[in-house]
């Protein structure tokens, strides 16, 4: 059931873009997990969206922001409120910061990290190859400040524009930011709208090589094929929770249609018809079965939204 202020907001004539009421999560996360949306609002503009934001505030509607999905698990229940995917924020230009060994490049959130990596190969631009292979939006792998092979995404970050509920855009420089492990801890309640990326002029031809290099090594420990939303669990302290799953004897355990994957132990891959509800009670098995293991507690790194 649509709330009717929902709906009222969007007959106002301030949005411009596509409104989906009722839209199955599944049909947007990589896992091809979770319940309905309310509404998920693709806004066109800015303006469109601080609208959106502003009015939802005035109904104290909440609003949750989704990138590619690749990294979330929504629950059986759906997405209570305004869902909203920046997919029309997506174009790339070459700032005037670029010079002949420098290349700044500004993205908007929606880009495709995978499309972003492209440009910049294309281009000449290097320093984003270790990233080959990590799927979603620009937008989602600076939140999630997003890794692989010991780069991170704060390693070639620039600086950030964002937007608040109010609808209010700042620019946040990347020394006023605290990246961590897999956070971009952003002040709450905010959305990045686009970032600027730092990068070195190389040959396209050997940017193209790293790239697949670093492709080739995920492609032979993850099951990149699969629906997954990628590690499940961080990695603790001088640790990998890949390993501490395997070495419990984790692979292969399953609850309904979700399974820990046979390839690398810290994805857990939708085989066919899994639910939420299956996908939480295997994380705890696993969890419950490392502690006893290790003694180690493992945390999520994947992100669990929406109602039960
Ligand atoms: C096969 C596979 C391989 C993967 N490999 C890696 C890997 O090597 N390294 C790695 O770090 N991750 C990996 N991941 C996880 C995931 O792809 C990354 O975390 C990715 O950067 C998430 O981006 P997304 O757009 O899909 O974000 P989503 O999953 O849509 O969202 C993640 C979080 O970011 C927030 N968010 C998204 N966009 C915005 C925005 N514009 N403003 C504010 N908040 C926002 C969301 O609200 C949510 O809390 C992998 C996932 C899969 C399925």
């Amino acid at each position: 059931m649509v709330d009717n202020r929902i709906k009222t907001i969007f007959e106002k004539g301030l949005f411009r873009g596509e409104i989906r009421y009722d839209e199955p999560m599944s049909a947007h996360t990589s896992l091809r997990i979770g319940g309905p949306a309310e509404v998920m609002a693709f806004p066109e503009d800015p303006v469109s969206l601080k609208n959106i934001l502003i009015e939802a505030q005035k109904e104290n509607i909440p609003v949750f922001v989704f990138g590619g999905g690749t990294n979330l698990l929504v629950r059986d229940g759906g997405i209570e409120g305004i869902v909203i995917s920046l997919r029309a924020f997506r174009s790339i230009e070459f700032t005037r910061e670029s010079d002949e060994q420098k290349a700044v490049l500004y993205a908007g959130a929606g880009v495709l990290f995978a499309g972003l990596l492209k440009f910049a190969q294309k281009n000449g631009c290097s320093g984003l190859e270790a990233f080959a292979g990590i799927p979603g939006y620009f937008g989602g792998a600076v939140y999630m400040n997003a890794g692989s092979f010991g780069l991170e995404v704060k390693d070639v970050l620039g600086s950030v524009a964002l937007m608040n509920m109010k609808g209010e855009i700042s620019l946040l420089r990347k020394d006023k930011m605290k990246f961590t492990y897999r956070n971009s801890n952003l002040p709450e309640g905010h959305i990045i709208l686009s970032a600027n990326v730092e990068l070195k002029k190389d040959a396209p031809d050997v940017i193209s090589e790293r790239m697949r290099a670093y492709l080739e090594k995920k492609k032979n420990a993850q099951p990149l094929g699969e629906p997954s939303a990628g590690c499940v669990f961080r990695n603790p302290e001088g640790d990998t929770a890949g390993r501490l799953i395997d070495s419990s004897g984790g692979k292969g355990m399953r609850i309904g249609d979700v399974e820990v994957s046979v390839v690398h132990a810290n994805y857990f891959v939708n085989m066919g018809k899994a639910t939420c509800k299956n996908f939480v009670e295997l994380m705890e098995m696993v969890r419950e079965r490392v502690r006893q293991h290790s003694g180690i507690t493992l945390e999520p790194e994947i992100k669990i939204v929406g109602r039960e």
